[in-house]
C-alpha cells in the first residue's frame, strides 16, 4: 500500500463572554442552579423576538479580523431548522450564507515550525440548552440556551493530531488575548467536531471523511484523531476501504474508540432561510477600523519579538506569552527599564512560582513591575544580594511589607572590600587542611570557603566580591 497521509478539518465552537445572551436579555454566566439564567425567549415562548447583542457581534468581528478573514458588508442571520429537545424554537439562529468571516489564514507553531491554517469561515450563532440524562428521566436546563457561540470551520488542511491540538491551543489563546471568552474546556466553553480522512500520499482527491462530534477536551481531540487515522488505515490495508463511509461518529472516552452515530445519508436538510426577525445591519469600515484597534498584539508575535529583539530563549518566551496578563506584566517591566533577561528570570521563577503555588492570577498580586524595578535596582547597585532580594520578595508578597523596610544597615549587603578581606583571611588561617587540599587540586572546596564567608556574614557578603577575593587569596 502507498504511504498514507491524514487530512483533518476542525469545527471549533467557543462560547463568548457577555453580560446578556446573544438574542435575549438573560444573564450569560455559568450558574449552578439550572434554569436560573433565563428569559422567555430562551424557552421559545410565543411572541418573543430576538434582539442582537452588539458586544457579541463586535467580539465575533474582532475574531474575524484576528484570523485575517474577509468581513461581509452586512450582518445577516439565518435559521437552521431542526427539532431536538434542547432547541425549543425548532430552529437555531446562525449564519450560513453570509458568515461574519470567510477565507482566513493564520500561522501556528508546531514543534517550533510555522504551519499555515486556512479558515473556511467563522460565524456567530446561539448555543442550545443542555440535557441531563438519568436512569429513567432526562432534564433540561435552559441556562445555556442563547449563549453566544462562535463557530470556526477550518479547511481540510491539518495533517496530524499534533497540528490539530496546536491549532486549538493557538485559538484558545487568541480568544483569551482578545478577552472575548474564557475559552475554558473544563467549563465546556470550547467544543469541537473533528473531521478525519486518509489518502494516498500522491492522491489528488481527498478520501472519505468521518466526522466525530462534540469532542470536549484537547486530549480527546488528540486521541480521537489518532484512533480514527489508525482505524481507517487498517481498513484500507485490509482492502476494506469501502467500509469507511461518510458518517458521524462520537468519541467514547471509556473505550478510547469512536462509535458510529449516524450515516451521512441520513443527513438532515436544515432548510436554511434568512432569519426574518432580525433586520440586516450594516458593518461599516469605521466600525471595523475601531475594532481592529482593540485587538492586542497576539502571543506568537510577542513570542518572536521576545526571542529576536530581547534575546530570550524560545522556551522562556513561550512561558511569558502563555497568558496575556503575564506578558503585559513583562512588557511593563521592559517599559520602566528592567533588563529583559532579569525581568524574565524573576517572572518565570519567583513570580510564577508564587502565583502557581497560591493559585492566584497576576492581577491579584501586589508586587507591581515598579516594585520589581526597585528590587532589581538594589541588586544591580550591590545594596543587596540576589539571595536577600528573594527573601525580601517573599516578605513583600506574603506579609505585605515594604521593600524599604529591609534596606537598613542590619541587612545591607557587605560590599566593603577590606571588611571582606579580613573575614576571608581569618577563615583561611583557620582552615589549613582545606587550603592545602584545595591547592592540591580539590577545587570543589571553593564552595566550602564561600559557604564559610556566608556563614560568617549571615549571608550578606557580596557574592561576586567574595569569589574574587577568595580567588586572589587561594590562588587559582
Ligand atoms: P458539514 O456541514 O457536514 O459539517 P462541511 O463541508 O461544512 O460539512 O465540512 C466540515 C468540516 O469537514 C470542515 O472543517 C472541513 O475542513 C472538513 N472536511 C471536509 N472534507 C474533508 C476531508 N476529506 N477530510 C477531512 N476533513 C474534511
Ligand atoms: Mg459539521
Amino acid at each position: 500500500m502507498k504511504k498514507q497521509i491524514a487530512i483533518i478539518g476542525l469545527e471549533m465552537h467557543c462560547e463568548l463572554k457577555s453580560n446578556s445572551k446573544v438574542f435575549s436579555p438573560a444573564c450569560n454566566n455559568y450558574a449552578e442552579v439550572p434554569n436560573s439564567n433565563i428569559a422567555p425567549l430562551d424557552m421559545a415562548f410565543p411572541g418573543t423576538l430576538p434582539t442582537v447583542n452588539k458586544k457579541s457581534v463586535a467580539d465575533a468581528l474582532k475574531m474575524s479580523i484576528a484570523l485575517n478573514c474577509e468581513q461581509p458588508d452586512y450582518l445577516i442571520f439565518d435559521r437552521k431548522n431542526y427539532y431536538y429537545p434542547d432547541l425549543p424554537k425548532g430552529y437555531q439562529i446562525t449564519q450560513m450564507a453570509s458568515p461574519i468571516g470567510i477565507k482566513g489564514k493564520i500561522e501556528i507553531e508546531v514543534n517550533d515550525k510555522l504551519v499555515p491554517v486556512y479558515i473556511h469561515d467563522i460565524h456567530l450563532e446561539e448555543d442550545s440548552a443542555s440535557l441531563d440524562h438519568y436512569f429513567d428521566t432526562s432534564t433540561i436546563d435552559y441556562n445555556r440556551s442563547g449563549v453566544p457561540l462562535l463557530e470556526l470551520v477550518t479547511e481540510p488542511c491539518l495533517h496530524s493530531a499534533e497540528e490539530a491540538v496546536a491549532f486549538l491551543e493557538y485559538m484558545r489563546d487568541v480568544y483569551k488575548y482578545c478577552d472575548v471568552s474564557e475559552a475554558d474546556t473544563k467549563k465546556g466553553q470550547i467544543r469541537c467536531d473533528v473531521n478525519v480522512s486518509i489518502m494516498d500520499e500522491d492522491a489528488t482527491t481527498l478520501g472519505t471523511r468521518v466526522e466525530i462530534k462534540n469532542v470536549n477536551s484537547f486530549k480527546g481531540v488528540y486521541d480521537t484523531i489518532n484512533y480514527e487515522i489508525k482505524r481507517q488505515t487498517e481498513l484500507k490495508e485490509a482492502g476494506r476501504y469501502n467500509e469507511v463511509e461518510q458518517e458521524t461518529r462520537r468519541w467514547d472516552e471509556e473505550s478510547m474508540t469512536t462509535i458510529h452515530m449516524r450515516s451521512k445519508v441520513d443527513a438532515i436538510d436544515y432548510k436554511y432561510f434568512v432569519e426574518p426577525n432580525i433586520p440586516k445591519f450594516k458593518i461599516t469600515p469605521e466600525w471595523l477600523e475601531s475594532l481592529k484597534k482593540e485587538i492586542p498584539r497576539l502571543h506568537l508575535e510577542r513570542k518572536y519579538d521576545y526571542i529576536n529583539n530581547y534575546g530570550l530563549s524560545s522556551y522562556d518566551a513561550g512561558v511569558l506569552v502563555k497568558e496575556k496578563a503575564i506578558s503585559d506584566y513583562f512588557e511593563e517591566c521592559l517599559k520602566i527599564g528592567i533588563d529583559a533577561k532579569t525581568a524574565c528570570n524573576w517572572i518565570t521563577t519567583q513570580i510564577l512560582g508564587y502565583l502557581n503555588k497560591e493559585n492566584k492570577t497576576i492581577n491579584e498580586f501586589n508586587f507591581t513591575p515598579n516594585k520589581l524595578k526597585e528590587l532589581t535596582d538594589l541588586i544591580k547597585n550591590n545594596t543587596i544580594s540576589s539571595k536577600q532580594a528573594k527573601d525580601i520578595f517573599n516578605e513583600v508578597v506574603i506579609n505585605n511589607k515594604e521593600i524599604k523596610d529591609f534596606i537598613n544597615n542590619d541587612n545591607a549587603q557587605v560590599n566593603d572590600r577590606d571588611a571582606l578581606i579580613q573575614i576571608i583571611d581569618e577563615i583561611i588561617n583557620n582552615s589549613p587542611n582545606q587550603v592545602e587540599a584545595y591547592q592540591n587540586g580539590k577545587t570543589n572546596l571553593f564552595d566550602y570557603f564561600v559557604g564559610q564567608v556566608m556563614k560568617n556574614t549571615k549571608g550578606k557578603a557580596n557574592p561576586v566580591l567574595t569569589k574574587e577575593i577568595l580567588n586572589e587569596k587561594l590562588g587559582k
